[in-house]
């Protein structure tokens, strides 16, 4: 599936001219990958006055950041405090969960400041509750999460099919601070903020090779040498083997969407009638969303077909119907795909394997909120060749150390692990890949074996 298969180049606006790498080049900081994270990393680098260029492998966006549902929902997907506060321990727990929280308004904020023109609404994000079950977790959640301030709202499920048009939810939990944004529209538009602050963007410029020589990073960028004091990696699902074991530190999952034609009043008018965006508590969640056009996006997990394509699209169609009665026979226009990055512990993480050299991903499907956060905090973290901003959220008295393993295993270390201030010595965790697992072939999403994801950590 092509990337011109996505609903949002229809009403994106026009790409910049991001011409590839076409000599040597010497700069201070080189950012892989133009997505969220590393356009929002290069804009703020850049607006620091230093030097900064930006390498991706296809078109800008060409990655999740131009596919995704667009949905900005102000929370990292992390089920309740008590589970981000395992992952990245005390300290760091209110900085993040604040940075999480205040996520969708920074995001609103910065497309403000920008001017950024993304079909921007900060109209409300629903959560709808598939079961009673769910309803009782989510609730409890909300009330937890209430407590540091998320100022979620409970509502019950006459009050979910009136804002939502949604069949079949017992419940649900809105946060006010929620939004959509036109995903492709807010990374061009990135990059056209980057470009002015004085970045360098090339496109169709694939990142082979990287290596450091004394204090300096040695890239081969498509037929040419790259030399920069900092690199940063921002390719989270689409990741590969630049640097060793980055790949295997995350989960790549398929998700999948898919929009209709402009659909009439009468079909129309129901669906998510004030402008919230919906998603849900299944664990093969959901998302939807009603475009200014007049179409309607409903977005799934999917996987990858053997041939590189991607599928669920027949199962989704089916399910489309039966949480909105009101879209049986109307007609899918678009269906496109991207890939995710889950991490064991539902946090970002932020790897510096090396100096100079730093990685953020594993967004665990979020992204229009608080990856362009980390994204700058990253990009700021790159600056002075010791971690600062995103540091200051996580681990201001502390320095990253976690080193790689050549080890065919993969990663050896756990970015947030590693700042929660855990000592010496290895721990292994294993991901909780055994729930997703059996929900996928539940739903007949089959495709993954019974392979356990193991993470080792090292702490220096
Ligand atoms: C279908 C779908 C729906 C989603 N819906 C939502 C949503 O509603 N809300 C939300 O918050 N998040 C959503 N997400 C998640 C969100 O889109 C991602 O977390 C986010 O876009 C990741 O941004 P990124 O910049 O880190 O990575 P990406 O946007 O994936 O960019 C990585 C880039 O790195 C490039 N690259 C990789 N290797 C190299 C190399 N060696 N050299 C050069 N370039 C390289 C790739 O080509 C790619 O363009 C969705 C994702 C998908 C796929």
């Amino acid at each position: 599936m092509s990337h011109t298969d996505a609903f949002w180049q229809v009403t994106a606006i026009p790409p910049e001219d991001t011409p590839p790498l076409a000599q040597d080049l010497k700069v201070d900081v080189a950012v892989v990958g133009a997505g969220f994270t590393g356009l929002r990393a290069a804009l703020d680098v850049a607006e620091a006055g230093t030097n900064v260029a930006v390498f991706e492998a296809g078109d800008v966006a060409q990655g999740a950041s131009g596919r995704s549902g667009g949905q900005v929902n102000p929370m990292l997907p992390c089920p309740q405090p008590a589970d981000l506060r395992k992952a990245v321990g005390d300290t760091y727990f209110e900085r993040m969960a604040h940075m999480s929280l205040r996520s969708a308004d920074d995001l609103f904020e910065m497309i403000e400041k920008y001017q950024i023109q993304c079909q921007a609404r900060q109209k409300g994000w629903v959560r709808a509750d598939h079961c009673k079950s769910a309803q009782a977790v989510s609730h409890r959640n909300a009330k937890l999460w209430n407590a540091h301030g998320a100022g979620f709202e409970l509502i019950d499920s006459t009050q979910v099919r009136d804002l939502t048009g949604a069949h079949g939810y017992v419940s649900g939990v809105v946060s006010q601070r929620g939004g959509a944004v036109q995903p492709l529209s807010l990374t061009r538009g990135l990059a056209k903020a980057a470009i002015s602050a004085g970045a360098a963007i090339h496109s169709h410029s694939p990142v082979t090779k990287l290596e450091r020589k004394g204090t300096t990073w040695h890239m081969q960028v498509g037929q040419h040498r790259v030399q920069a004091k900092t690199v940063i990696i921002a390719t989270n699902g689409y990741t590969d083997a630049l640097v060793g074991g980055l790949k295997t530190s995350v989960m790549p999952l398929t998700s999948v969407q898919m929009s209709t034609n402009v659909l009439d009043e009468a079909r129309l008018g129901p669906l998510l009638r004030k402008g919230h965006t919906i998603s849900d508590t299944r664990r093969m969640i959901i998302y939807c969303r009603r475009e200014p056009g007049g179409q309607f996006l409903f977005g799934g997990m999917g996987f990858r077909t053997p041939l590189g394509g991607a599928g669920g699209f027949g199962w989704m169609m089916k399910d489309a119907v039966a949480r909105f009665p009101i879209l049986k026979g109307a007609t899918w226009t678009h269906q496109w795909s991207g890939r995710i990055a889950l991490t064991p512990d539902r946090v970002p993480h932020l790897h510096e394997p090396e100096p100079g050299l730093i990685a953020g991903l594993g967004y665990n499907g979020r992204g229009g909120g608080d990856v362009v956060g980390d994204g700058a905090r990253n990009g700021a973290a790159g600056v002075g060749g010791s971690p600062r901003g995103f540091a200051d959220a996580h681990h201001q008295d502390r320095t990253l150390s976690v080193p790689i393993a050549a080890s065919s295993r993969g990663w050896t270390g756990h970015g947030m692990a590693a700042l929660s201030g855990r000592t010496r010595g290895a721990q292994r965790t294993t991901y909780g890949l055994g729930r997703i697992i059996t929900g996928l072939i539940r739903k007949q999403y089959v495709v993954l074996s019974s392979q356990r994801f193991v993470t080792r950590v090292h702490t220096a």
